[in-house]
């Protein structure tokens, strides 16, 4: 199959079963999001759910999270892993929110890196979700399903499977694919036991192990 065929296929089989993939971290400000997304490390988005319900509660504005003590903080947000971590990055996020960038999440990625526990990726997804920017956030569904499907090479970085992927999809369409990776990987191509059966891109996966397909 050639290289356009190939994409054709993949986003015609997104469309069909991942017609409404979107952020699935709860958020009601903009903020709250930069804060789910720095807690959502190495965490799955169900957890830093259940955690943020009651911790946007506790914290109802940025000044509530910058006036607040590291070691309570620390405490309110320890069920999900790199806890200390991540408490002093939401420190610093709530401080240079405050007195850097006026109470505002801020649009450019050359400010957003400057906060802790922001790096490429939470970034990007930031970029995306309340900017609408152009960008392809590389988590580890995208990465993985995008080797599976051949869109990247098995020995690529994530710098190097987010640059191919902007170069092989269109910009318009970087926001919906990116939702549907994520969704894909998580709910179909799961990096344990991934649900190869009924797949539809079977003929192009580069995942032949334990004969899935026999599943
Ligand atoms: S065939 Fe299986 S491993 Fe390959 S893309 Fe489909 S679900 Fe993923």
């Amino acid at each position: 199959m050639n290289k356009k065929d190939k994409i054709e296929l993949i986003k015609s089989y997104f469309n069909e079963i991942l017609p409404n993939a979107t952020c699935e971290l709860n958020y009601t400000k903009d903020y709250e999001l930069l804060i789910a997304v720095v807690l959502s490390a190495q965490t799955t988005d169900k957890k830093v759910n259940e955690l943020t319900a009651t911790l946007f509660k506790k914290y109802k504005s940025i000044d509530d999270f910058d006036n607040a003590d590291l070691k309570d903080i620390e405490n309110d947000i320890k069920s999900i892993g790199l806890y200390k971590n991540k408490a002093l990055a939401l420190k610093d996020i709530a401080y240079k929110l405050r007195y850097k960038f006026n109470y505002k999440v801020p649009s450019s990625k050359e400010d957003l890196l400057t906060m802790k526990g922001v790096g490429n990726k939470v970034a990007n997804v930031i970029l995306i979700e309340l900017f609408d920017k152009e960008e392809f956030p590389v988590d580890t569904h995208v990465f993985r399903c995008s080797k599976r499907l051949g869109l990247a090479s098995k020995d690529d970085s994530i710098n190097k499977v987010e640059e191919k992927l902007r170069k092989t999809f269109d910009k318009k369409d970087y926001k919906k694919l990116h939702h549907q990776f994520i969704h894909f990987g998580r709910y179909y191509c799961k990096a344990i036991n991934p649900s190869c059966k009924n797949c539809r891109l079977k003929e192009i996966c580069k995942d032949k192990i334990k004969n899935r397909f026999d599943q």
